[in-house]
């Protein structure tokens, strides 16, 4: 038996003609268009790991991290409750779950080392880091910006051979390490670029920032950076590559957040 007014409410509240929510489901096996894009372009790649992480990345559980990684927005504390200043930047336990998965699945820099040593023409490490950068997209984007930082500083990091040496493990690691420490004692490492400035997006030349050389140590020539960077997306990366002046000109400069010397 149902009173007249419970009778009403259910005709007024009920919801019966919308969509049910799209979850639980395979990245991979639903985008046809992906699958052509690898068989054409890495036909010897194996995909099942990526239809794997396709039924991942698909799942109920990585959409509620995705959901709660962004209600939830990383707080700066710039002190701790003794007074110390320490500028650290907390995210919500989703955001770490989401870096976990994207390192996990060797979105970052991982697909570099092998690429280096593959006989030229042989490696299909980009097209399956690509193929699951995609399907990341589709399930969280803002996380893929330090996973992409990290991802693309790595050639530049060759550039210096004893800085490739320290870091190239960490940045391939599939292990996420969000801890603020010494890159030396953590399992796994993530990098960002502090490019931009107030007066220069597109055309860093008009970048202020000053680099002074001082000294010398085991990556090359030291410097100190003085200026004002303006968009810094992920703060609490391990190192950052850093436009400034230099007496030669405007120069790219390999930052850590943690230095050897001050640990
Ligand atoms: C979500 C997000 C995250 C970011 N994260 C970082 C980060 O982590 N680190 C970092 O360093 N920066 C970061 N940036 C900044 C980004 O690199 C700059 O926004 C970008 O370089 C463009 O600079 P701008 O915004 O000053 O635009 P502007 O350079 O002022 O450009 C504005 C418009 O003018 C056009 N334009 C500019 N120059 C020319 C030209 N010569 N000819 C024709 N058209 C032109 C551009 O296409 C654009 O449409 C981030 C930006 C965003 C939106």
């Amino acid at each position: 038996m149902h009173s007249a007014a419970a009778l009403a409410t259910a005709a007024t509240h009920d919801v019966f003609n919308q969509a049910k929510a799209l979850e639980n489901y395979n990245l991979f096996d639903g985008n046809q268009g992906l699958q052509s894009a690898l068989k054409f372009n890495a036909p010897g790649l194996a995909t099942a790991d990526l239809q794997a992480l396709g039924a991942r990345l698909g799942s109920a559980e990585m959409q509620t991290h995705a959901q709660l990684a962004n209600v939830h927005t990383p707080q700066l504390r710039s002190h701790d409750r003794y007074g110390n200043r320490v500028d650290v930047v907390d995210f919500h336990p989703s955001y770490h779950a989401l870096m976990a998965e994207a390192t996990r699945a060797g979105l970052h820099g991982s697909p570099w080392p092998t690429f280096f040593e593959a006989q030229p023409g042989t490696s299909t490490a980009h097209q399956r880091r690509a193929a699951g950068f995609l399907m990341f997209t589709e399930l969280e984007p803002s996380t893929l910006c330090p996973i992409s930082m990290t991802y693309a500083v790595m050639p530049a990091l060759r550039s210096n051979a004893a800085i490739y040496q320290d870091w190239a493990s960490g940045l391939s690691s599939l292990h996420y390490d969000p801890a603020l420490k010494l890159f030396s004692q953590k399992t796994g490492l993530t990098m960002g670029m502090g490019m931009t400035e107030k007066q220069g997006g597109s055309d860093v030349r008009a970048n202020t920032t000053q680099a002074t050389a001082e000294g010398h140590d085991a990556w090359g020539q030291r410097f100190t950076l003085v200026g004002h960077k303006w968009f810094f997306s992920a703060p609490m990366c391990d190192a950052f590559l850093v436009l400034a002046q230099s007496a030669a000109g405007l120069s790219c400069f390999f930052c850590p957040a943690c230095c050897p010397t001050a640990a």
